[in-house]
């Protein structure tokens, strides 16, 4: 039986990068993927743009118990580096936000450059892992395809969000098995379920900013038929179900427009006067009453006013990990080494991305982490 240097479990973002490393570094390398295709997240991340990076990636961007555990392999893989990579390989991409990387064309185009660097590493697509077991000299990878050998293993198993595509969590189930703990996983990045909204509102977007405890986010909000999406939410999400405060119109203080509008134009109705700033449609739903707004007295226009620019939500609970981008929590990073991600409670046993309790905010931390962790995995596996 072959027994190889490294065996990566998971053939996803991270694991293919740690390959790269592993080959370059002259290492007989292994990938094994339950799955029947590489690194099927990049390949519909960023709605198929892949949004591989971004500029502004440090701790302050992660979320877990302990973010700053990012911070040396982000400086040993930067943003910079994988832009540099990107380029190196040819890839267009564009930058839509400050910072924030995607690819001009497709995000197939990550994926090949992936699949180039790791030269002759074998994959064996297809074949599930189902424990691991460490003798005095080496690891044996049990999988429903058979046992393989090698002097080490890298985990990088991922979350288990999106379980469509076929997600496990043996990687959870192998740290624990050598003494890591696991932080309790929840989806995030994704949609919110409340019943405060008509489901009428559905498909109604506006930039909206969200107060969610001490932190206050921005971007579009999306109505959908059972809550909230859009990228503020999927922002709002990292935090939990918490209650939250929704600024629907977080350019206009509404009260004195509504003031100014009773003045000036004190025949329209609240609705027709609020869908100057937003949809009418939930203009209505803030306001359906059909007088004229000159017939409104002030403490009214006041409470309307702050229906729409502090508007209370308590019951929002993440939409579930069927279609969240990100699995929160995962193997402590409390007993691993964040220079090299190997374990410090077993020698050779490596563990990169989302797989670890460490998840980056929307806009391509995500794979930036992924990226970062498998290159120092690959480097010190
Ligand atoms: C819809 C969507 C859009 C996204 N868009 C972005 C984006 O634009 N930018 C960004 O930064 N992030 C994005 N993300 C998040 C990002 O894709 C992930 O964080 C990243 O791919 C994680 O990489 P990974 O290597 O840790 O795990 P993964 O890429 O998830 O790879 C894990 C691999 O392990 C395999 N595996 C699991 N269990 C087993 C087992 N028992 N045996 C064998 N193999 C197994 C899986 O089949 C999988 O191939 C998105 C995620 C989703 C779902």
């Amino acid at each position: 039986m072959k027994n190889y240097d490294v065996i990566i479990v998971g053939c996803g973002a991270s694991g293919l990068m740690a390959a790269a490393q592993l080959y370059r570094r002259k290492k007989s390398v292994l990938i094994v993927d339950m799955g029947n295709a590489p690194a099927r997240k990049v390949a519909i991340s960023g709605g198929g743009k892949c949004n591989f990076t971004n500029t502004k990636a440090d701790f302050t961007h992660y979320f877990g118990k302990n973010p700053r555990f990012v911070m040396s392999a982000l400086s040993q893989w930067a943003p910079k580096d994988t832009l540099d990579w990107a380029k190196s390989h040819k890839i267009k991409f564009i930058e839509r936000e400050p910072g924030r990387y995607f690819c001009k064309d497709d995000a197939g185009d990550v994926l090949d450059a992936l699949l180039h660097d790791i030269g002759k590493a074998e994959i064996k697509y297809n074949t599930n892992v189902i424990s691991v077991e460490k003798t005095d000299t080496k690891f044996i990878i049990h999988t429903d395809s058979g046992d393989f050998h090698a002097n080490s293993v890298i985990v990088a198993t991922g979350g288990v969000s999106y379980p469509n595509l076929g997600v496990s969590n043996i990687g959870h189930i192998i740290a624990k098995q050598f003494g890591h703990k696991i932080e309790p996983v929840r989806p995030a990045l994704c949609a919110m379920k409340t019943k405060v909204f008509s489901s009428e509102l559905a498909g109604i977007s506006l930039p909206a900013e969200i107060k969610i405890g001490k932190n206050k986010l921005s971007g579009d909000l999306l109505f959908t038929h059972f809550g909230i999406g859009g990228p503020v939410v999927y922002r709002a999400s990292l935090f939990g179900s918490q209650k939250m405060q929704i600024n629907f119109a977080p350019d206009t203080d509404v009260f004195e427009f509504l003031k100014s509008a009773k003045r000036t134009n004190g025949k329209k109705t609240v609705a027709n006067t609020l869908s100057e700033i937003m949809p009418n449609k939930l203009a209505h739903f803030f306001c359906d009453d059909t007088r004229h707004i000159a017939d409104f007295r002030d403490s009214e226009l006041k409470q309307i006013a702050d229906t729409i620019n502090q508007f209370e939500i308590n019951d929002a609970t993440a939409i579930g990990f069927q279609s969240a981008e990100v699995t929160m929590g995962g193997v402590s990073t409390d007993k691993i080494s964040s220079k090299t991600m190997e374990s410090k409670l077993c020698k050779g046993l490596y563990f990169t991305g989302e797989v670890m309790d460490i998840t980056g905010d929307l806009g391509g931390f995500n794979l930036q982490w992924a990226f970062s962790s498998g290159f120092v995995a690959g480097l010190n596996a």
